[in-house]
């Protein structure tokens, strides 16, 4: 079996190429089209020796995504892309255009094996960690689609499948491939990791003063019902999170998103408002409010938009910022993990 030249580090590379006796610019070469260039086929290298191109095609590949499924949804702003993975599984990376970026939401893990119960990936459990590798393909697969239409792609958000503070080392490794100045040189700040909560995870940023934006999935302000929809709360509950996140927000200042997706009946309550705005106001925190993207094992509805656009009123009187985020690409399942559970 060949290895994937997207999970190496450049010393990794470099070192490689002294082992097959190559002069040393060319571990640059090498570096500069992958991650300059963005060429996704070792055919592509027109600035390698043939010899060379086929000594390392013998030894290496350059990612293992396939494209399974690709869909678009009706306003041409979003694509799905469900890939499948050497070993047969599947993940979702979803690329999005706004008016002043381009996002790319891509995935930590085949499935997760934290089972919120709104959410698709939950449902399938979990299956396996992606490799750095993996991680990284999803991102520059993306940024070449965008390249190819004279776009570039602006921020990374571990909005996928998988919750990205359980498969760490990866997750940091991948950043710190994609962040390399001589390389992709994708700023830190440009990155975001959503989690579930995961404390010890939020710490860990912490203790690094990472640059990396933090969310916090947070979906609902007290023990009782949080542990309901988003069951690791009974191991990390809520004040226990908070007490991470005043942490970080100490030690890193960068403002930190609550995530919040708005069940009818269930979270959208003038109640739930006020205990989120107990929670957080007066510090560094942004709301991000999404009306529930349905799925078939959970009998939740999305809150009306009279209730949700009422949520996000009480809490900007608060003086938190709260936005709505559409509901991107909904027509195509663009939920995450919607697609690939069907397919796993
Ligand atoms: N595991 C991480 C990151 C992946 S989930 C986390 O939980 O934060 C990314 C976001 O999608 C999370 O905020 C998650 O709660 C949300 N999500 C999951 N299922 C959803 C659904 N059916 N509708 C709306 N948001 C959903
Ligand atoms: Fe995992 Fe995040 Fe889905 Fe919860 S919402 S099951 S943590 S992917």
């Amino acid at each position: 079996m060949t290895a994937n030249l997207y999970d190496l580090k450049y010393e990794e590379l470099s070192k490689l190429l002294v082992e097959l006796k190559q002069p040393a610019f060319r571990a640059k070469q090498i570096w500069q089209g992958m991650y300059q260039n963005l060429w996704t086929d070792l055919a592509d290298f027109s600035n390698l020796p043939l010899s060379l191109r086929d000594q390392i095609s013998n030894q290496f590949n350059l990612g293992g995504l396939i494209v399974e499924k690709q869909l678009s949804s009706t306003d041409g702003q979003t694509q799905k892309f469900l890939y499948r993975l050497e070993d047969g599984a599947a993940i979702e990376t979803v690329l999005m255009a706004y008016r002043d970026r381009n996002t790319v939401c891509i995935s930590s893990q085949v499935g997760c094996a934290m089972g919120c119960k709104f959410c698709a990936t939950g449902n399938m459990g979990f299956i396996r960690n992606l490799t750095s590798g993996e991680i990284v393909e999803q991102v520059i697969k993306s940024a070449a689609i965008l390249l190819s239409k004279e776009n570039k792609l602006t921020n990374v958000v571990f909005m996928g499948m998988g919750e990205p503070f359980h498969n760490y080392p990866v997750v940091r490794e991948a950043i710190a491939i994609l962040n390399d100045p001589d390389g992709f040189g994708m700023g830190k700040r440009r990155f975001t990791i959503s989690t579930v909560g995961i404390v010890p995870g939020i710490k860990k940023l912490t203790e690094e003063k990472s640059q990396v934006n933090l969310a916090i999935s947070l979906h609902a302000a007290d023990d009782q019902l949080r542990s309901k929809i988003v069951p690791i709360n009974t191991k990390y509950n809520i004040s226990a999170l908070m007490g991470a996140c005043d942490s970080y927000l100490k030690t890193n200042g960068r403002r930190i998103t609550i995530e919040w997706a708005l069940i009818d009946g269930v979270n959208d309550t003038v109640e739930q408002a006020r205990k989120l705005i107990d929670l957080i106001k007066g510090k560094l925190f942004h709301v991000n409010l999404i009306q529930l993207n349905p799925v078939d094992h959970y009998s939740g509805k999305p809150a009306l938009d009279q209730s949700a656009r009422k949520f996000q009123k009480s809490i900007e009187a608060a003086g938190i910022p709260c936005t709505i985020r559409l509901r991107r690409g909904i027509d195509i399942q663009a939920g995450c993990g919607q697609l690939a559970s069907n397919t796993n």
